[in-house]
C-alpha cells in the first residue's frame, strides 16, 4: 500500500499514519518528523532548516524531494509506505509523480483529512502543552498562523491535483479518531 495522508497541520496525520502502518505494514515517512531529526543531530539539511521551521514556511522543495527519494529507496519500504506532510506543493507533487515512474511504483491512494481551521487552532495548542520534552519550535500562535496561510496557499491546491488525477478519497477528520480510521479504512477497502 503506497499512499499520501494531505491536510493541514493538526488534522491528525501523524496519529493515522501510525494506524495505517499497524494495520497494513507500511511505513509511516513523515517529512516534519525527518527534518526535526536531522534540526536534533545538527546536520547539514538541520542547519539549513532550523530557521525555516520556527518560522513555519516551507524548507526548500529539493531537499525534501531528496530526503523522501532516498528513504523510498531503503528495504523497509518495500512493503508500502504513507507520506505524511509530503509533497506540502505542486512542485513537489510533480517531483513525486516523476519519482514514482522512475522507480516504477503507483500511488494507491490520496486521502485528504478535512479540518476546519478553528478546532486545528485549539488542537495544536492542546499538542503543545501535551508533547513530552516541550513543544515544538513551531507549535506557537505566530508559526502556527503562518503554517495555516501556507497551508491554504501552497498545499491545498493538491487537493484538486490529485481530484482530477481521480485518486483523491476525502474523510471528515473533525469526527473523532477512532471514527476517522474506520473512514480512512472504508476508502482503502474501496480502492
Ligand atoms: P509537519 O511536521 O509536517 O507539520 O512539518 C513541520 C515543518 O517541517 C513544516 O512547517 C515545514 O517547515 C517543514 N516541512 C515538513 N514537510 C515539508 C515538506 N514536504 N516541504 C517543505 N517543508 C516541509
Amino acid at each position: 500500500m503506497k499512499l499520501i495522508l494531505l491536510g493541514p497541520p493538526g488534522a491528525g496525520k501523524g496519529t493515522q499514519a501510525v494506524r495505517i502502518e499497524e494495520n497494513y505494514g507500511c511505513i509511516q515517512l513523515s517529512t516534519g518528523d525527518m527534518l526535526r531529526a536531522a534540526v536534533a543531530a545538527g546536520s547539514e539539511i538541520g542547519r539549513e532548516a532550523k530557521e525555516i521551521m520556527a518560522r513555519g514556511e516551507l524548507v526548500p522543495d529539493a531537499v525534501v524531494v531528496k530526503i523522501i527519494s532516498d528513504r523510498i529507496d531503503e528495504p523497509d519500504c518495500s512493503s508500502g509506505f504513507i507520506l505524511d506532510g509530503f509533497p506540502r506543493n505542486v512542485t513537489q507533487a510533480q517531483a513525486l509523480d516523476d519519482m514514482l515512474t522512475d522507480k516504477n511504483l503507483k500511488l494507491d491512494a490520496v486521502v485528504e483529512i478535512a479540518v476546519d481551521d478553528g478546532i486545528l487552532i485549539s488542537r495544536i495548542e492542546k499538542r503543545a502543552l501535551e508533547t513530552q520534552g516541550g513543544p515544538r519550535d513551531d507549535d506557537n500562535a505566530e508559526s502556527l498562523k503562518k503554517r495555516l496561510s501556507v497551508y491554504h496557499e501552497q498545499t491545498a491546491p493538491l487537493i484538486k491535483y490529485y481530484k482530477e488525477k481521480g485518486v483523491l478519497r476525502s474523510v471528515d477528520g473533525m469526527a473523532d479518531i477512532d471514527n476517522v480510521s474506520k473512514q480512512i479504512e472504508e476508502v482503502l477497502k474501496q480502492r
